[in-house]
């Protein structure tokens, strides 16, 4: 695991490059995350891992010149990117689909997951120091959706 997350956190912060964002979700403790694995060891193992790779990522990204912010993982696979319904019908996790019941939007449930990052990771930049316009598009933010 150790070799997996030094070769997944070198791959991610020299992908994202120089002066980035990076947006993980934080799933230390998470109790969705715990009651998948809750047999034998594996629930420590998993938050074990995310740890070790959260610290790797932060430290490979100081490095680049990049930041590092953690999220509350709590409906980033369940919120439409379109129009903003959130409904755990939304997400089909067996078959990996995302179909929003109100604007029916689809895709897969993990791009899903990472489009809604991405939103939390420019509100980041809207609401601090940061902020520099060309990161939200139009030329002023866009207003948060949760
Ligand atoms: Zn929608």
């Amino acid at each position: 695991m150790t070799h997996i997350n030094h070769a997944v956190s070198k791959a991610l912060v020299q992908h994202a490059g120089k002066n980035s964002l990076i947006v993980l979700e934080d799933l230390e403790g998470v109790r969705s995350a715990t009651e998948k694995v809750r047999k034998k060891d594996r629930w420590y193992s998993v938050s074990w891992a995310f740890h070790q790779l959260r610290q790797m990522v932060e430290y490979k990204a100081k490095l680049n010149l990049s930041t590092v912010v953690t999220v509350d993982p709590a409906y980033t696979s369940q919120t439409c990117p379109k129009c903003g319904h959130t409904e755990k019908a939304n997400r089909n996790k067996q078959k990996h689909v995302f179909q929003c019941r109100t604007c029916g939007y689809t895709s897969n449930d993990d791009r899903i997951g990472a489009m809604n990052l991405h939103r939390k990771g420019i509100e980041y930049l809207c609401a601090g120091k940061l902020h520099q316009h060309d990161w939200c598009g139009a030329g002023s933010c866009q207003p948060a959706l949760m």
